[in-house]
């Protein structure tokens, strides 16, 4: 018999861990630094972007009514009369009838011109400019506010701004931005066998590999991680680091010790300090995860095999931190793959196989999950809906990334 009686799936563990997240907190951030950072607050231009009409190219402006039927046969004889200067607003040079004016890439479209001629298109007879090609009205000009309207929203909260961002929130004058704070997130890793990174390991033990792995990850996320280092399967361990940890972070995650083993102690601790709300997830690796609450703060009992680790991370942790965060739609990167081989599943129970996609292509890691492989060889994992019994080769899967 199972030793997991509630085995939850993992579209019920997503809902369960939303409605626990603790609240999003801002704070504003200069906006050099704001890349990578979850965006809080709208951002409006406060003014219009461009500001005026201005060339694209460097050239001529003109009326295009003007220059209708120019070739290089033919070309048509405008007076250049003036020539933009970049920077100033006004141009003391308006275009008549049988005018240009040279004017630079981002020059000021002068009063009276419509168009402007690129300069390769024109020829230079002494105050006479000879144009060799026409242009329609509006043609090489961006108009006045074209890109960004004075007053409209230009980013919305939730979205997790890129380098690209910032360059349009420059131009709306954002000099500082609001943003979610960073969640700091406790890390602890248990059992008698673990030793750190730096020992080598004796009999029976081996070395802490869940919390620099998660503390990478969380980094990567947008998280503060905080590490707590490695505390023994003993009750009072676990209850002094929880509660040293608990009141200087958002969420806890504990890996080790989940299962219902005799000497797997995280579901009982938390269950006396606060509420075990889920105890076992329908994912392959990851069954036994806790989701648990202490103090209005998310406990996690993470497994301890590190593959196990990092599948619950991106499948149920990944979803709590996008609430936290406030990030409008869950960022979960998704590929389409053909199967390359047939994977077999349990009808009646959702499952997830992880799978290394090369060329469109998903190969299945079936490995035992103990094993560590997995980590660097497989690309994401592929979801096996309740009901189904297996996917055949052949048939075209969802595969959600890393
Ligand atoms: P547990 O859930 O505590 O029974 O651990 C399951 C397996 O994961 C055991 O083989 C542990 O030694 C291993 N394990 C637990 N924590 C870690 C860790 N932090 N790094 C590497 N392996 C771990
Ligand atoms: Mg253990």
């Amino acid at each position: 018999m199972s030793r997991f009686l509630n085995v939850v799936s993992v579209a019920d563990a997503i809902t369960a861990v939303m409605k626990i997240a603790p609240a999003m907190r801002t704070e504003t951030v200069p906006l050099e630094q704001c890349a990578g950072r979850v965006l809080a607050a709208p951002v409006a231009a406060d003014t219009d972007i461009p500001g005026f009409d201005r060339s694209v190219v460097d050239g001529y402006a003109v009326r295009s009514s003007d220059i209708t039927g120019a070739s290089d046969a033919v070309p048509a004889l405008l007076r250049c009369v003036g020539r933009v200067a970049m920077g100033t607003g006004t141009t003391n040079c308006a275009v008549r009838t049988g005018e240009c004016v040279y004017i630079p890439t981002g020059g000021v479209l002068p009063e009276g011109a419509d168009a402007v001629v690129m300069v390769e298109y024109t020829g230079i007879t002494g105050d006479t400019i000879l144009i060799k090609k026409p242009v329609s009205h509006g043609e090489n000009v961006l108009l006045r506010d074209e890109d960004f309207r004075k007053g409209e929203i230009v980013f919305r909260p939730g979205r997790k701004l890129t380098p690209q961002d910032t360059g349009v929130l420059a131009a709306c004058g954002c000099a500082v931005v609001t943003v979610a704070k960073k969640p700091v997130v406790g890390i602890i890793s248990t059992g008698n066998e673990l030793v750190p990174v730096t020992s080598v390991p004796g009999p029976g033990q081996v070395r802490d590999a869940n919390a620099s792995m998660l503390a990478a990850w969380l980094t990567e996320y947008g998280c503060i991680p905080e590490l707590y280092g490695i505390i023994k399967d003993e009750r009072e361990a676990f209850e002094a680091v929880i509660s040293k940890a608990l009141p200087e972070c958002d969420l806890v995650l504990l890996s080790g010790g989940s299962s219902k083993d005799d000497r797997d102690m995280t579901a009982g601790v938390i269950a006396d300090k606060g509420e075990v709300l889920i105890h076992g997830i329908a994912l392959a690796p990851g069954k036994p995860t806790i989701i648990g609450r202490i103090a209005q703060k998310p406990v996690f009992g993470l497994p301890g095999h590190p593959a196990a680790v990092f599948v619950v991370l991106v499948t149920i942790v990944r979803p709590l931190l996008d609430t936290m965060l406030g990030i409008e739609k869950p960022l979960l990167r998704t590929i389409t793959a053909i199967l390359a081989e047939n994977i077999p599943s349990q009808r009646g129970r959702e499952e997830y196989v992880r799978v290394r996609v090369e060329n469109g292509t998903a190969t299945p890691l079936f490995g035992k999950s103990g094993l560590m492989h997995t980590l660097i060889t497989s690309t994401g994992l592929v979801c096996i809906p309740a009901g189904y019994e297996g996917l055949e080769k052949g048939r075209e899967v969802e595969v959600i990334l890393w």
